[in-house]
């Protein structure tokens, strides 16, 4: 299996050279050359599998045999082991439940920062470290986070012994939650700094200090990394086979989306085999990708909404890029279309070719959600006994309107993609009260406020002190 990028450029590389990369160098993202394929036969096997298997019958696709096989199963038990995911009952990390009529969930936040980040960012850790200790190699990983990505990057490569992490954040803007769960993982490898700006503060200053020399080879675990995306297929195939009823009948799946990371993956379980019919974009105020796919019109928002599902509160749609092979038949044009959009913030289908339903002839579909849906979805979740969290939500309302205007039983399955106990404001404005707090968390501000949990906070543009701190590192 070798990967190229979405603009054609460069050489086609392996899977351990991708995931050490981030971009391509032509600006690229790296997409698999072909696509693997599967059949009915390959689900059916998945049936009484435990998660870490299905895992490596899905990601070994990928990995190829840059890993032994028996490795690969090492390294996907580290990932998923019990005690990262304590939450999860008989040993079911994505279960899937029935809410009301079509409407399923299937959860994805049982792992130690309680958002479906960790449902890649477990294993590519211990992909990064295999193939650094193979090669007797470090990484210096410098990284910046607005949420979820932040503690769950720092969950996944905690005390690993290859990889070190520096990650900032805005001073302002993050939940009191949010800012416990990283400083309770910060320490040994793991160094934390504010920023006094905003999340775009952050990325600029790590944008820049990967433009000096000294630090060109600074890692990056964002959601563009190709490891994620393949991490995050093996949770389609867990869904399908536990919603379908019958192996080989079509059912739906809506996404809570913001870089099209998750929504991505689902769609290349479609491409793949999997008899998924729709993946129904889920956005919030947020819709560059909802008007995209109703519109054919693809157009970066000016400034990002915002919102009471704040990890949704993008933009631009980065991973969106590696949908385009699909959708031009050749890299040329996607490459054209590409440059055009990072230059005027604007792109057309119908100016390069396609038509305007492009995106709904590949199996995608959209809708979007206002604070007051998300509110009004927790509230009608909660009657069926059900405590979801926002962005969840976001996907709720979605698949409630589509179930409104159709008349048929394929099941709906919205992914959740965090607990409720990280946005507990919204919840409590919404049901009046706030739900018991799963005990690993009851007292997780109180225990970090009783550590140094970030080592500094530094001026945005201080490039020379944060070299300082990303030097202490190894
Ligand atoms: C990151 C995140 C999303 C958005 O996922 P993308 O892959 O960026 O589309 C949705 N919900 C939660 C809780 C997240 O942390």
């Amino acid at each position: 299996m070798k990967y190229v990028s979405t603009r054609g450029g460069g050489e086609p590389i392996g899977y351990k050279d991708v995931i050490l990369q981030g971009l391509a160098p032509d600006g690229g993202l790296y997409v698999p050359e072909n696509y693997p394929k599967i059949d009915l036969e390959f689900l059916k096997n998945l049936k009484d599998k435990t998660y870490a298997e299905i895992f490596v019958a899905v990601n070994s696709l990928f990995v190829d045999e840059e890993i032994e096989l028996e490795t690969q199963k090492q390294l996907a038990e580290a990932a998923y082991m019990p005690e990262k995911f304590m939450d999860a009952k008989n040993g079911n990390i994505t279960p899937v439940s029935e809410v009301n009529g079509r409407i399923y969930l299937q959860q994805l936040s049982l792992g130690p920062t309680a958002a479906f980040k960790d449902m890649a960012m477990q294993p590519l850790g211990q992909h990064l470290n295999y193939v650094l200790e193979e090669r007797d190699e470090t990484l210096r990983i410098l990284g910046a986070t607005s949420g979820d990505t932040g503690s769950s990057a720092e969950a996944a490569m905690k005390g690993l012994p290859r990889v070190s992490l520096t990650m900032l954040s805005p001073a302002e803007g993050m939940s009191a939650f949010q800012k416990a769960q990283m400083s309770m993982l910060s320490g040994g490898n793991i160094q934390n700094l504010s920023v006094t700006g905003h999340f775009d503060d952050c990325q600029d200053m790590v944008k820049a200090l990967k433009r000096t020399p000294e630090f060109a080879d600074l890692g990056a675990v964002n959601s563009i990394n190709w490891g994620r995306v393949a991490a995050q297929l093996a949770y389609y195939f867990s869904g399908y086979v536990q919603a379908c009823g019958e192996i080989g009948k079509e059912i739906d799946f809506v996404v809570p989306s913001g870089n099209f990371g998750n929504v991505l993956a689902g769609y290349i379980a479609k491409k793949m085999g999997v008899p998924i019919r729709r993946l129904i974009v889920a956005s919030n105020e947020n819709d560059v990708m909802h008007r995209l796919i109703q519109t054919g019109v693809y157009e970066q928002q000016g400034g990002a909404h915002v919102t009471t599902s704040p990890s949704m509160d993008i933009t631009k749609a980065s991973n969106y890029e590696r949908v385009l092979p699909d959708i031009f038949g050749n890299k040329e044009t996607a490459k054209k279309y590409m440059e055009q959009f990072d230059s005027t913030g604007r792109v057309s289908f119908e100016d390069f070719g396609a038509g305007i339903d492009s995106m709904k002839r590949l199996g995608f579909d959209s809708g979007a959600s206002t604070h007051a849906d998300r509110l009004e979805s927790i509230r009608w979740a909660n009657e069926y006994g059900v405590v979801i969290d926002p962005h969840t939500a976001d996907a709720v309302t979605v698949a409630r309107q589509f179930a409104e205007h159709e008349a048929d039983d394929t099941p709906l399955v919205c992914m959740a993609t965090a607990l409720p106990v990280k946005f507990e404001d919204t919840i409590a404005e919404a049901l009046g009260s706030i739900p018991a707090r799963p005990k690993r968390y009851e007292n997780l501000e109180v225990e970090a406020s009783e550590i140094v949990g970030f080592a500094a906070t530094l001026k945005a543009d201080d490039l020379e002190t944060l070299a300082e701190w990303v030097r202490k590192l190894n």
